[in-house]
């Protein structure tokens, strides 16, 4: 089975992507034995993806993978956008940030309340070729958090495609269509395509 280092630590994200992505065995940077800071310089989430898996690939010599995702808001102008993980200032910290976006959304309306997830997938591998893709999960943002299921903003994400939140969706439910499912069976396909 073919390894592919997977650039990140976000254990949600893992998870998700060794769920998603069968076939490969999916190991973490860390595990890979990388454990640099990767600083995410990027404007855009194509960009940050890009950043980080040539940075593992050229690092480790093995094809690698990253997934920058965020949250998008109506309401915010697109915001946290790229700033997701750090949108109360700190690195990581999801209690905060959910805190933040509700204290942002404070009286907004159901209708005012759209929402999408975005995720730019990019693998990288040591002879130099690169497959990125992208996918979206539209929703609303609830107004208190639901359910303990999956990671970052879930609890506060309610999907129009599921018609449940994802705090309350099993594992299998989310990744059937969530941001990151769709962007990592749109790369398998490409790299269908590649044999
Ligand atoms: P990144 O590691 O810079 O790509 O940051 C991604 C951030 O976006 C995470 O820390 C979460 O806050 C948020 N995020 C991305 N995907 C999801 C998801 O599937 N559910 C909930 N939050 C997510």
């Amino acid at each position: 089975m073919q390894t592919i280092v997977v650039a990140s630590g976000n254990k949600g994200k893992l998870r998700e992507i060794a769920e998603i992505f069968t076939g490969f065995s999916v190991v973490s940077m860390q595990e890979a034995g990388f454990a640099e800071e990767i600083e995410e310089t990027g404007e855009t989430f194509a960009e940050n993806a890009l950043i980080k898996a040539r940075a593992v690939c050229k690092a480790l010599g093995q094809p690698a993978l990253a997934d920058d995702s965020g949250l998008c808001v109506d309401a915010l102008g697109g915001a946290p956008g790229v700033y997701s993980a750090r949108f109360c200032g700190r690195h990581g910290d999801d209690a905060a940030n959910n805190e933040l976006l509700l204290e942002k959304l404070a009286g907004v309306p159901e209708e005012g309340r759209g929402a999408y997830f975005e995720s730019c997938v990019a693998l990288v591998f040591p002879d130099g070729r690169e497959l990125t893709a992208s996918g979206r999960a539209y929703g609303r943002i609830l107004t208190a958090p639901q359910g303990t299921g999956g990671f970052g903003y879930d609890p506060l994400f309610y999907s129009t495609e599921l018609e449940k939140g994802f705090g309350v969706a099993s594992a299998a439910e989310k990744n059937a269509v969530s941001h990151r499912g769709k962007a990592l069976r749109a790369l398998a396909a490409q790299m269908e395509g590649m044999r």
